[in-house]
Parts: C-alpha cells; structure tokens; sequence
C-alpha cells in the first residue's frame, strides 16, 4: 500500500516540505487548512495553531472566493492540475514582499499551482497549493515595461526641446484631421518661426542660438494646454495643434504667445536679451482634402506676418 511509509521517512518528507522556499498548503474540500509550511508560516505571521482546521476563506477574507473555488473545483473534477499567473492575478496571499527594491512592489507577486490529491482509495479529498513567490520577475518586467514605454516616448521626442518632433506631430495632426472629417470637429494651428535668426547665431554664437530655441519651446509649454500638441517644425520654426478650437481662439493663443516671447529676456554676458517671433494660424476647412493643406496655409499666413515686419500674427482667412 502506498500509504506504508516508513515513519523516518515521513519525518524527512516533512522535513523537505517545511524547509522548501515555496508555500505548501494542503486543503481538504471544505477549504480547511491542513499542512502550512514555514514559507506560509513566514510570510503570514500566523503558524500552525492559528490556521490549522480553519477555512482558507476565513483566515483571508481578501481571496476572491468565487473564483478561487472555481478553479479548484475544475481542477478536482478533471484530475489535472491548475496554475493561475501573476499577469493575470499578481497575487492570491496578500504577503508583503521582502524584497529590497522598496516603492517598486510592496505586495508579493505569485503563481499558484492547484494540485489535486488523491487518495489511496482514489478520492479526492484534499488539494495542495503550491505558491511561488515570483516577485522578482515580476519587478524586472514591470521596469523593462516602463523603460520600453519611457523609450517610445523619447522616440517622438525633439532632443533640444523635448517638444513633439516633426514626424509624431504630423502624425498628430494626420488623426486630428481624420476625426475633423468623420465628426465635423474643429481645429486650427499656429506655426511660428524666430525672427533674424540667422543674426543671433552670428553675433552671439550657436550655443546661445540653442538657448533661444529652449526657451521659446519653454514658453510655448507654459502656454499650450494639456490637450494640445506641441511640436518643433524645424530649426527654429515650431507648430502647436490646438483640437476643438477654432480660428479666433487659435489667434488669441498665438497672440499670447507671441507677447509672452517678445518679455522674456535671456541673459548673454550679464546682458538681457530679448527675441521675437512670427506666426501664421490656420483652421481647418470643410473643402481640404489632406492634412498638409492646413500646414500650407499657415505656413502661407507665417510667410506675411515676415513680409509686413515681424513680431506680428496672421490669420489665414486674412
Ligand atoms: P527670418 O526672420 O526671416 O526668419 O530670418 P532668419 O534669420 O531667422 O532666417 P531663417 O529662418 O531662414 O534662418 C534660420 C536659421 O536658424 C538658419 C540656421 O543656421 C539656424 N538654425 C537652424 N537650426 C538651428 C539650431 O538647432 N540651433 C541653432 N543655434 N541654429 C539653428
Ligand atoms: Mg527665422
Ligand atoms: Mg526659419
């Protein structure tokens, strides 16, 4: 008969089980609690005495009782062991985790394998939970997946500025203007280009031709809103795609705007310096076929505000 141990070698079975660095839990079908090894001893604060006889549910109210019968019974009535997942569940014992990476996992991540136990009459009367802490692993794709994330956004990044760069702003405005075409929504843009630039790289060097370009994306940050897109066009020529407002909003924005960079001075040589800058606004039509026809236009409305002196907005219906 199977059961026909010999008793030493129970003791060295016991022994294994409570020494191992896995949780092991036996139940029987009423999800009463008997075998608890250390690792669950440890990690609960609670020992053989608190939990032996008592109902898992009773001892852990937090475990989703519903579904956690479930599984078991499944598992039971085909005899076939079940396994649940941290990605889909992170944990089934609400543990704290010991691990030395504070702020990233306060709770254990777990997998659980659902083991069922026949005896030697072919019943099955119990159920074995064996739990694996997986916390580390589960960290380390958490931060790959953060990084990956973090990385894709650098991606649609300028690197001077950190404003949209041109290619993810276009790609901006392709969708803004597909949701133009299907709901009939607004939206207008304004692009803007530094005045003389060419003249402040040559007097005061590119370094400092760079520090403009910072702040005027600076300024164009404070003034956007959060549903707005920002973006560097081009050397020193930047678009901010404002969705759901139309052309008269759009030229307050750029007005503002403009004000705000024509203040700031920057320092050259315990000097203050101050920069202005020229701008186009345009709305999208219910007669463009293409993204690009709003780019133009602006850019159209941009080219006049050079053409009558600088530091000034154009609306393209003017
Ligand atoms: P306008 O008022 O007509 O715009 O005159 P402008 O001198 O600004 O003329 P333009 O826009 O053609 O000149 C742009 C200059 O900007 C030329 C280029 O050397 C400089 N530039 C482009 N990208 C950068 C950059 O990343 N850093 C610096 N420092 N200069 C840049
Ligand atoms: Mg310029
Ligand atoms: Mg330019």
């Amino acid at each position: 008969m199977a059961a026909q141990i010999d008793i030493n070698e129970l003791h060295w079975l016991l022994d294994i089980v409570q020494s191992m660095d896995v949780g092991v839990v036996v139940l029987d079908r009423d999800y009463r609690v008997e075998v608890w090894n250390s690792f669950m001893q440890n990690h609960s604060g609670l020992d053989g005495g608190d939990v032996m006889q008592r109902s898992l549910f009773e001892l852990f109210p937090e475990i989703d009782r519903s579904w956690l019968t479930h599984k078991v019974e499944t598992s039971v009535m085909l005899g076939t062991r079940a396994f649940t997942i941290w990605e889909q569940r992170p944990y089934l014992f609400p543990f704290n985790s010991y691990q030395p990476i504070t702020g990233l996992a306060d709770q254990m991540y777990q997998n659980v394998t659902i083991l069922p136990l026949r005896s030697s009459n072919g019943a099955t009367d119990h159920v074995c939970l064996i739990v694996y802490d997986v916390t580390g692993v589960a960290v380390n794709k958490r931060q790959l997946e953060s990084a990956n994330l973090q990385l894709r956004e650098l991606a649609d990044r300028d690197g001077l500025t950190g404003l949209l760069n041109r290619r993810f702003w276009e790609s901006c405005l392709k969708k803004e203007f597909a949701r133009h075409q299907r709901y009939d929504r607004t939206a207008s843009m304004v692009i803007f280009d530094i005045d003389h630039f060419k003249s402040v790289n040559d007097t005061y060097g590119h370094q400092f031709g760079d520090d403009v370009i910072r702040m005027v994306a600076q300024i164009t940050r404070e003034h956007a809103r959060e549903s707005d897109f920002a973006g560097r066009y081009g050397g020193e020529e930047f678009v901010v795609l404002l969705p759901d407002t139309d052309l008269q909003g759009a030229a307050h924005f750029a007005e503002r705007l403009r004000k705000a960079i024509e203040t700031r001075a920057l320092d050259f040589q315990g000097q203050p310096k101050n920069f202005t800058v020229s701008l186009g606004v345009a709305s999208l039509e219910p007669e463009m076929q293409a993204h690009q026809q709003l780019i133009e236009k602006a850019d159209q409305a941009l080219y006049r505000s050079k053409e009558s002196g600088r530091n000034r907005t154009t609306l393209a219906c003017e």
